[in-house]
């Protein structure tokens, strides 16, 4: 098992009450799954990404991730695990204007002082089907090509879970589709799992499973009752 996540809870304060942004969530993912995190505005879908990502902390219950415990890391080694397992995709791309999208893909790997950044930065382009566009920078690029370039750099560490937090939130209908296409071709030709956060039902109907947040609780998934009988 990928991920697996144990009755996880985490409240927040707000003034002097408490919201509970997740109420005792027992989740588990296995490599190569496409997963859509379903749910209205305020139903705990950033949450729960930033739990998986080890950007936050549950207040109870455990979370592991390729084996490790994510809950026990301290600060620093939280950042490491981040680097080493996780790739994440921003609505609002986030990528850096003053590099070229070729730079910008071979960023997390020169941080990591990999060698064969810039051929293996060239292909995760190729992969998003950027070829073309390597040498330009973010503002030269419409909204879908920036992020196939932050998809590419997700992708490109090869990490073990790429989380998206509503990828799609800022671009176009077509545009949006044609993401979504690219992201469901990376899960099933190069085998990259994906978590989406998502409202809009286009989304879900590519992904391989789809949960159902509400208040805070998981309330719906598409693979419960095949998991049940495989017991
Ligand atoms: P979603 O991503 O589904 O919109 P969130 O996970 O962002 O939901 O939020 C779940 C609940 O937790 C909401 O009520 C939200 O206002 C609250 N919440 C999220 N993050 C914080 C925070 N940092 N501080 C206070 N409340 C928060
Ligand atoms: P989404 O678009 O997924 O609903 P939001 O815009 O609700 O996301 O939240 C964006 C970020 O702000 C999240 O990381 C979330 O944890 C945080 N956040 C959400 N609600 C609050 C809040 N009431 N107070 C502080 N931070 C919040």
């Amino acid at each position: 098992m990928l991920v697996e996540l144990n009755n996880v809870s985490k409240r927040y304060a707000m003034g002097d009450v408490w919201v509970d942004a997740l109420k005792e969530i027992t989740l588990s993912l296995d490599k190569g799954e496409f997963l859509a995190v379903k749910g209205p505005s305020g139903s705990g879908k950033s949450t729960l990404l930033n739990i998986l990502s080890a950007l936050d902390q549950c207040d109870s219950g455990t979370v592991q991730v390729g084996g490790v415990n994510v809950g026990a890391l301290g600060e620093h080694k939280r950042s490491r695990f981040r680097n080493r397992h996780i790739g994440i995709v921003f609505q609002s791309f986030n990528l850096i204007p003053v590099l070229t999208a070729l730079e910008n893909v071979m960023y997390p790997l020169t941080l990591r002082g990999v060698k064969d950044a810039k051929p293996r930065a060239l292909q995760a382009l190729k992969d998003v089907g950027l070829e073309k566009q390597v040498n330009q920078r973010p503002t030269q690029l419409s909204g879908g090509q920036m992020q196939r370039v932050a998809i590419a750099r997700a992708i490109v560490t090869r990490p073990d879970i790429v989380l998206a937090d509503e990828p799609t939130a800022n671009l176009d209908s077509k545009t949006s589709e044609n993401i979504m296409a690219l992201i469901q071709k990376l899960n099933k030709e190069q085998g990259v799992t994906f978590v989406i956060s998502t409202h809009d039902n286009y989304v879900t109907s590519l992904a391989s499973r789809v949960i159902t947040i509400l208040d805070g609780k998981l309330v719906g998934d598409s693979l419960a009752k095949n998991r049940q009988a495989n017991k």
